[in-house]
Parts: structure tokens; C-alpha cells; sequence
């Protein structure tokens, strides 16, 4: 007895987590851990580069049964383990035994370009998304649904809930035309699932009344990368400005997160394309190479995204860059930046060419070059309605 009074306190006045040991003298199971940043990712391995498989919200509860180095360990239901860095937790508490709350209403509201689903729960689990094609999943941890008790108001056939009792909530999401945006807030009862509809498209001009937030990265003392006298930032907001021009003139409504040489916060970009009700996000950079010399082999236009939904747009637009550009295929990639993991909206991010590389700066920097590349990413843009929706 002792010794775990002397681990507590340890725990209490250093900030020293001591799970195994409390384990090991049999008086607990799990830490109680209590998220105290937004965006905190969740991954699959002990590791900063391992895959995310969740973002949290602040105040958000998490309940660990094991610790390596710098991360804990959460358990999400038997045998499915994923990790925590621990610099983004605070230890509440250690426990026998995990919480389990509850989910105590849902509620679906259908609005004009998307559905809105409130889940009230007062305790605020883990939730795990996953994306199909026309379809989503959405997985609330540690919160039981119950047919009887958990109150559901005005279910959207769209949208399905478990027929009997079940330890998780599993609502599941399908329709007959593919996703177009989706996100999950956080709110004082429980969390805001937002499904986007797929927009209605007009034939003749597939971009009419389409909202598009035209993002140039970088800004004020963050340059982007420079060569030859030229700075990624100025580059950027040029061809976003071309940009604003080519999908004004096909109709769609544009918005810019920074119209002028601005430092810009990258999660700002984003809600402010979300406060725009934007139903595409277009990130506009110009590479470069940790180490130049590779230059000569790896160069060209390349399109970025991370949700499945966003790849046919960023195919699209890739398709579009290289016939107009005649620059070489730095290809289609997957990659987790902030820009492409956003969700809402249907978020791209795209390097028209390689700063460093002499020929490709010239074009990239040139006035009527830079025309060519806006005319190409509006072009993939119109493909991408027309042909998926
Ligand atoms: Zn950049």
C-alpha cells in the first residue's frame, strides 16, 4: 500500500506517469487522459510519422493502458490499441476500470447543400471516420447506442443506426453519388457530424455558382522556397490570382485566404474555407528538394490530397497541368499535410513546378505561363464535376 501511495503522489507533484508499476502492484488499469489541444492526432504506432488515424478536439477523453517512451498507449475497444504523443494529454486519473457513457440523442437536420447530425453525449470519446466511396462510416468509441433509450429525431433515410444494443455507436452514411465533403465539430453536447450533398451540376458549366477557397502558401516571413532570386510566396499569390480570374469567368463564387504577402496560419486557411461553405480547396505551392543536386531527377508538376474523395480531383487537375505545362509528371501523390487532411471541403494541394530548377522557374514566374497553369487547374476542376457528379 505503501508503495502505490508513494507512485501516486510521485505522479501527482512531478507529473511522472507510473501505469506499469500501479499495474504491476494489481490497483489499476487505465490512465484517464484528457486531450488538451485541438487537431491532436491519433496514430497507429508509437511514432510521429506513423499514420493518423484520428484527430481529437480539446477536452476530449482518452483512456491509456500502456506507455512507451513518449506516447500512451489508448485502447478503443478489445485488442484495437492506437497511440497518443503524450505532450498533447494531461493524466486525470488512474482507474480500475473505463468509463462507458451513454449516447443520449441524435438528431438529423437536412439544410439546402448538406445534412447536420447533432450526438449528444456529455462525454466526449473517441470517434474514428471512415471514408468510401459513397459511403461513411462513423465509429463513436466507449458510448453505448441503445434503440430504447437513446433519443433519435427525424432519422434521414440517408443514414443508418445499429438495430440493437450496441457497446460503440456505428452510424453509417451511403448514397448513390460520391462524398463531397464531410467534417465533425465539436460542440458543448456532444459533436456535429456534417455531411455535404454532391452538388447539382450544370453540364454546360460545371463550375456555375461552385464555391472555390483558392489558397497561395506560404506568406509574410515564410517564404516557401527560393532560387534564382524568386520567392515561392510571390508565385503562389500570382497564379491565385490568375486563378480568382479563370473560375470567376466559368461562374464559381472565390474566395482567397490571403490576398496580400500575409503571414497566414495554416488551420486558419482552413476554417476559413469552411466559414465560406466552400466545396473545394485548392493549395497552390512551387517545389523544391531537401538536397538541390537531385534536381535533375526529380522535377515537373505534381498534385497532392489524403482523403479518397479528393483524388479524382487532384487526378484531374494533374492530367490538365501536365498537357498544358509539357513539364515532366512529378505525379499523383498521397501526403498528410494540413491542407490535404482537411475534409471539408474537398482539399488539394498542387506544386506547379520546382522552384529550383532553372527552366521550371522561368515558366512558373512568367506572367503568361502562370495564365497557362490557372486556364489547366480550372479546366481539371470543371472535368472533376462533370464527370463525378
Ligand atoms: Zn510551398
Amino acid at each position: 500500500m505503501r508503495k502505490i501511495l508513494f507512485l501516486l503522489i510521485l505522479m501527482l507533484f512531478q507529473n511522472v506517469f507510473a501505469l506499469d508499476e500501479l499495474k504491476d502492484v494489481g490497483i489499476a488499469k487505465y490512465a484517464v487522459l484528457e486531450v488538451i489541444q485541438d487537431n491532436t492526432p491519433l496514430r497507429e504506432k508509437a511514432d510521429e510519422n506513423a499514420k493518423r488515424v484520428t484527430h481529437l478536439f480539446k477536452g476530449s477523453v482518452l483512456f491509456a493502458d500502456k506507455e512507451n517512451k513518449n506516447y500512451f498507449r489508448v485502447e478503443l475497444k478489445n485488442n484495437k490499441y492506437f497511440w497518443v504523443n503524450k505532450k498533447y494529454v494531461e493524466v486525470q486519473a488512474i482507474i480500475p476500470e473505463k468509463r462507458i457513457d451513454n449516447v443520449q440523442k441524435i438528431s438529423f437536420k437536412e439544410e439546402k447543400n448538406k445534412y447536420k447530425i447533432n450526438i449528444d453525449t456529455d462525454f466526449k470519446s473517441t470517434y474514428i471516420i471512415k471514408e468510401g466511396n459513397n459511403n461513411l462510416d462513423f465509429t463513436l468509441y466507449d458510448n453505448y447506442f441503445d434503440p430504447v433509450s437513446t433519443k433519435v429525431i427525424k432519422q434521414n433515410d440517408k443514414f443508418e443506426l445499429p438495430q440493437m444494443f450496441t457497446n460503440d455507436l456505428n452510424l453509417k452514411y451511403t448514397n448513390n453519388k460520391p462524398l463531397f465533403g464531410y467534417d465533425v465539430e465539436s460542440y458543448d453536447k456532444g459533436y456535429i457530424l456534417t455531411v455535404k450533398k454532391s452538388p447539382k451540376i450544370n453540364y454546360n458549366k460545371p463550375l456555375k455558382n461552385i464555391k472555390v477557397t483558392l489558397d497561395a502558401g506560404h506568406g509574410g516571413d515564410e517564404k516557401g522556397a527560393c532560387a534564382f532570386g524568386l520567392e515561392e510566396k510571390t508565385i503562389n499569390l500570382q497564379i491565385v490570382k490568375k486563378l480568382r480570374k479563370e473560375f470567376k469567368k466559368q461562374g464559381a463564387k472565390v474566395y482567397l485566404t490571403r490576398k496580400k504577402d500575409k503571414k497566414t496560419d495554416l488551420y486558419e486557411r482552413i476554417s476559413f474555407a469552411k466559414e465560406k461553405d466552400s466545396d473545394i480547396l485548392l493549395s497552390i505551392h512551387q517545389n523544391s528538394l531537401p538536397n538541390p543536386k537531385y534536381v535533375d531527377k526529380k522535377h515537373g508538376v505534381g498534385t497532392y490530397y489524403y482523403h479518397p474523395q479528393a483524388y479524382p480531383l487532384a487526378q484531374k487537375i494533374q492530367e490538365n497541368l501536365l498537357e498544358a505545362t509539357k513539364f515532366k509528371d512529378d505525379k499523383v501523390n498521397y501526403a498528410s499535410f494540413a491542407i490535404t487532411r482537411a475534409t471539408l471541403p474537398v482539399s488539394v494541394l498542387i506544386e506547379c513546378g520546382y522552384i529550383i530548377k532553372q527552366d521550371e522557374a522561368e515558366k512558373i514566374s512568367d506572367k503568361k505561363f502562370q495564365k497557362i497553369i490557372a486556364k489547366a487547374i480550372t479546366k481539371g476542376c470543371a472535368q472533376y464535376l462533370k464527370e463525378r457528379f
